[in-house]
């Protein structure tokens, strides 16, 4: 039987609103959670944006460029 090598990869959440990749184990900005999901931040400010206006950045309406 077979080990996939990388299956601790999967291991990974994105942000919403910069779409950056983060560690949902430790997230530099934490996490929040909106209408049953939660969502993980590199940064508060990303946080902090998300907050404000959820929706807009969960349509794609809504980026930040890091
Ligand atoms: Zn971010």
């Amino acid at each position: 039987m077979k080990i996939p090598l990388f299956s601790r990869a999967n291991k990974e959440a994105t942000d919403p609103v910069c779409h950056m990749t983060v560690n949902p184990d430790k997230p530099n900005g934490g996490s929040w959670g909106y209408e049953g999901n939660l969502y993980y931040f590199c940064a508060p400010g990303c946080k902090i944006a998300f907050q404000k206006d959820p929706e807009s950045y969960l349509s794609g309406e809504k980026k930040i460029e890091m």
